[in-house]
């Protein structure tokens, strides 16, 4: 048989049919309403993949490296490939589309779902995807069933997998499809309080198919019911934009908005509530523990459409980290807190904005396609392949990563609030919660900010807050990592970029450059680079433009595309990277600098070559030969250095003998390096500390070096958005700053007084 019936099946059939088709089987066998439906068994996963004799071949195609993601990705292909194109016997279609014919009218439409079987995997979920289909008749069923048995072999599937070190070919799957439900209302139900386990009912509801709840798209209303009376003691009604509802043309599942008068109006009536919590009782009764269940009405039908138990009882309420306590569940039953006041997780507040949005839990794998417009995305450390989904979020979240690393730069510059360094948001946040993320104060909230002055502009930070740019002596540059920042930069009246990260421009290929160069050539690789840094030249011509070639870890290129070939480092950020790797590489490094003479060549003459992490005058030496070599006269250009280890700054001198037009401090690897204290380590970001007595000394003696022998000093660090290290710097004669996008306006008006008070005390 390849079907089995939900009024045949139980708990025991957990093998055959899976946890929701179990579920749904106990709940119909308790003469719960439950919508009628049958489960496509995992045995008949098994003899559609034996059958058609592609098990061999589907479990040598994912047997793969889960570190290699490219080999993932061909992996799932592969699979989704051979399922989706192998022709179900007829038999078993024959079976499949019998049962659907006796559901309902015989032209139904139905849900289907996976039900994933590996009850002994830690994290079922993972095992086989929690693939839906909505609405669907029976000219799409076996497609739809086939699409479910591919969600095993997801990347993210395939790699949960490898890692847990389980056997692909041991994992099964089935199918429920289950007669849909044109809600008109619909939502979660918790039949004992999440938290404290007490008498109380809680109920969430909100208009049409239930979707709309569980997936956290739009806010519900919230019912607090006595348990023995039935009556609501609180309700909070909500104002619900959106719903989920069946195109009645296409049969479709589609959001629309949420008719004016129907928007703040109380969902459920009383009569409603008691006819619930009578279910919920009988629902808890049959499983004897509290449980948490989907529900839906229509035409005043109560239906129940899935009930886990509640797992999170007797943990303190509202506590940092607990990620269940009252509310809504999403699709992979994961339950959600609604408490807007209690924080949930805390980190640095890297990007300043309150925002509010869905969760999408981004790894390693290519999952970048789920993250929509207006989603927060929560990530351990982001990577410059995420580039194009962080500018479509709302918000970003890391567990790992400090003021100055990737998610905090790169947020800045798009304007994209952001918390970093939580140690475990990946951990405790699940994919569709709605949180309030507020990149000053560092905090996660649950749910959505309600206040309206709560709500961010993104621009706030940007728009002058005094439209008159002082005047300053001192200049007041911005600092660019993404070209795609370069007009949101420009428009702060700023005197140029300070710096320009190169390596932003390549890593967004998704390509080591030497993967780059073999897959593309030497010429497209120049060309890249020239056109990311024309795209600023522009904006800002005829402002300088300061570009610093390419300075990345290792352990940044190993996530692209050839990054397999990269060496394998225990201290990246003591390694293989900056000028050491440039001219280790002069190959590659030629094709940089050939860019700039292109630059050069097409008149960009504002714009200006740094070289990071040189220690001594050999680097700038050799550099300085590398550029001669390709054609550029350092005698005519702007170049110059970063000040980033303490070896750079007491070897300033001679540097400044070999003719560097400038000095740059670069504070987050200068502070790291004189410190001994890792940057991107949430475990020690106490103790980095840019205005370490130590650090000001290596930067005051520097200025005062450079002043001697006509070299200007800069700062492009992200301290150089502070007041006490601008106070600092203007005092010890610095000769530029430069600021994130957000942060000039205001770094303008504090050069300006310092320097004014500098003037007063002159003439005193
Ligand atoms: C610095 O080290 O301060 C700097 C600006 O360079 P990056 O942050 O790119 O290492
Ligand atoms: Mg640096």
């Amino acid at each position: 048989m390849a079907v089995l019936w939900l009024d045949d099946v139980g708990s025991d059939d957990i093998d055959d049919v899976g946890g929701k088709g179990a579920s749904l089987g106990e709940l119909t066998g308790a003469g719960l309403p439950v919508p009628p439906g049958f489960v496509v068994t995992a045995g008949t996963y098994r003899r559609f993949i034996e059958g058609t004799g592609i098990d061999e071949e589907l479990f040598e195609a994912v047997d793969v490296d889960s570190d290699d993601s490219s080999a993932l990705a061909g992996a799932a292909e592969r699979a989704e490939e051979l399922i989706l194109e192998t022709p179900i016997p007829d038999e078993l279609k024959e079976e499949i589309l019998d049962a659907y014919a006796r559901v309902g009218d015989g032209e139904a439409f139905v849900a289907v779902r996976s039900s994933a079987t590996a009850e002994d995997l830690p994290d079922a979920s993972f095992a086989g995807q929690q693939e839906t289909f909505l609405n669907i008749t029976g000219d799409d069923l076996v497609d739809r069933v086939k699409r479910c048995w591919a969600s095993l072999f997801t990347q993210r599937a395939i790699y949960y997998r490898e890692e847990q070190g389980f056997e692909h070919h041991k994992v099964d799957i089935a199918v429920v499809v289950q007669q849909m439900v044109d809600a008109e209302k619909s939502g979660v139900m918790f039949t004992s309080h999440p938290s404290t386990g007490d008498p109380e009912v809680i109920i969430e509801a909100a208009w049409g198919l239930g979707e709309a709840v569980v997936s956290g798209s739009v806010s519900p209303d919230n019912y607090l019911v006595d348990k023995e009376t039935a009556e609501p003691t609180e309700v909070t009604v909500a104002d619900k934009k959106v719903m989920h509802t069946k195109d009645p043309d296409t049969g479709a599942t589609v959001e629309v908005e949420v008719p004016d008068d129907r928007r703040k109006a109380r969902v459920l009536t009383d009569e409603e509530i008691a006819e619930l919590v009578g279910l919920g009782r009988q629902v808890e009764d049959h499983y004897g523990s509290p449980q948490d269940v989907e529900w839906a009405i229509v035409d005043g039908e109560v239906y129940m459409l899935q009930s886990r138990p509640i797992t999170t009882i007797s943990k303190s309420s509202g506590s940092s980290g607990s990620s269940q306590a009252a509310s809504a569940t999403d699709g992979s039953g994961q339950q959600q807190q609604q408490n807007q006041n209690d924080v949930i997780l805390k980190g640095l507040g890297a990007s300043p904005g309150i925002v509010s949005g869905a969760v999408r839990i981004v790894d390693k794998l290519d999952q970048l396609d789920k993250v929509q417009e207006g989603d927060i995305i929560v990530t351990a450390m982001t990577t410059p392949d995420m580039v194009p989904a962080m500018k479509r979020a709302a918000g970003i979240v890391t567990d790992e990563g400090g003021m100055t690393s990737h998610a905090a730069i790169v947020s800045r510059e798009l304007g994209v609030p952001a918390v970093v360094g939580t140690s475990n948001a990946t951990r405790e946040l699940e994919d569709g919660r709605v949180i309030t993320i507020d990149g000053d104060k560092g905090t996660i909230r649950e749910g959505q900010v309600t206040k309206k002055e709560e709500e961010s502009d993104p621009l706030e930070d940007v728009r002058p807050k005094n439209p008159v740019k002082p005047m300053t002596a001192t200049e007041v540059k911005v600092n660019v990592s993404i070209p795609e920042a370069a007009h949101r930069a420009a428009v702060t009246g700023a005197d140029g970029v300070g710096l320009l990260r190169l390596e932003h421009m390549i890593l967004s290929t998704n390509k080591t450059p030497e993967r780059y160069i073999r897959d593309h050539g030497e010429d497209a690789y120049v060309e890249e680079i020239v056109n990311g840094v024309r795209g600023v030249a522009d904006e800002f011509y005829p402002r300088p433009v300061r570009v610093r070639t390419l300075d990345a870890p290792t352990d940044e290129f190993r996530q692209l595309t050839g990054g397999d070939d990269e060496p394998k480092e225990h201290n990246p950020m003591l390694g293989y990277r900056g000028i050491r790797r440039s001219l280790d590489r002069p190959d590659v490094f030629g094709h940089e600098l050939e860019a700039f003479r292109r630059l050069y060549d097409m008149g960009y003459d504002n714009v200006e070559v740094m070289f990071p992490l040189v220690n001594d005058v050999e680097d700038v030496l050799q550099a300085r030969t590398l550029m001669e070599d390709v054609g550029i006269d350092p005698d005519k250009r702007s170049w110059g250095v970063m000040v980033e280890t303490p070896a750079s700054a007491l070897c300033i001198e001679e540097m400044a003998d070999a003719g560097i037009d400038f000095a740059s401090f670069g504070t987050n690897d200068l502070t790291q390096y004189t410190l001994a204290v890792d940057r991107n380590n949430e475990h020690v970001a106490g103790r980095f500390d840019e205005l370490h007595p130590a650090v000001l000394k290596l930067i005051g003696d520097t200025i005062e070096t450079c002043r001697e022998h006509g070299v200007d000093t800069s700062i492009c660090g992200q301290a150089g958005s502070k007041p006490k290290m601008i106070r600092y710097l203007v005092n010890a004669g610095v000769s530029s700053i430069s600021a994130n996008i957000d942060a000039v306006r205001d770094v303008q008006h504090e050069v300006k007084r310092v320097e004014q008070k500098l003037l007063l005390d002159s003439v005193r």
